[in-house]
């Protein structure tokens, strides 16, 4: 299927073919990233529940402190549970470029992909990487995303809470 990490300019383009993973957060993208694999046969992989519950998907819980995908030990942890699951490929909800840390994080996955792959794990996808805050909100009415579902940290002043407002007004969504 090639590698979906280098293909995700191609949005709306459907998720890769076979089963895959999802590595599902509690904010805006993961809500979308799994509004895009409805409809494909993925699993959830995650900290939190709630979306995954919402489309009625099996959930594999992550322990705590696995959520961070900037990490290359986490990556690679989770990539073994998205095999160990069946998974022939792992998206993350990587949004970009007005995300803050959103660069560095996108060289790190491009990075790991080809290691994964040729250790046998699930290639990486990051369909929303070139898309940004007010594009993400456009697309989260676009998908039916459960907005009420997704948080962000509350602070109402970081990077993420600060794109989260701009992304809910883009989409007509009352905070
Ligand atoms: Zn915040």
């Amino acid at each position: 299927m090639g590698n979906p990490f280098t293909e995700v300019g191609s949005w709306p383009a459907p998720p890769p073919a076979g089963r895959g993973a999802l590595w599902l957060g509690e904010g805006l993208a993961s809500g979308i990233l799994a509004g895009w694999a409805t409809g494909s046969d993925w699993v959830a992989l995650s900290a939190h529940g709630e979306l995954a519950a919402h489309y009625g998907r099996p959930f594999i819980a992550l322990p705590g402190g696995l959520m961070g995908f900037d990490d290359p030990g986490a990556i690679l942890a989770v990539a073994r549970q998205a095999h160990e699951a069946g998974a022939a490929w792992l998206a993350v909800p990587l949004a970009g470029p007005d995300e803050s840390e959103g660069l560095p994080l996108a060289l790190k996955l491009a990075e790991l992909d080809p290691v994964l792959v040729a250790w046998g794990l699930p290639a990486l996808a990051a369909p929303l990487l070139r898309r940004g805050w007010r594009e993400l909100g456009r697309l989260g009415v676009a998908y039916d995303v459960p907005f009420a579902l997704t948080q962000d940290c509350g602070c109402g002043a970081c990077p993420t809470c600060a794109g989260r407002s701009r992304a809910l007004v883009a989409a007509g969504v009352p905070r």
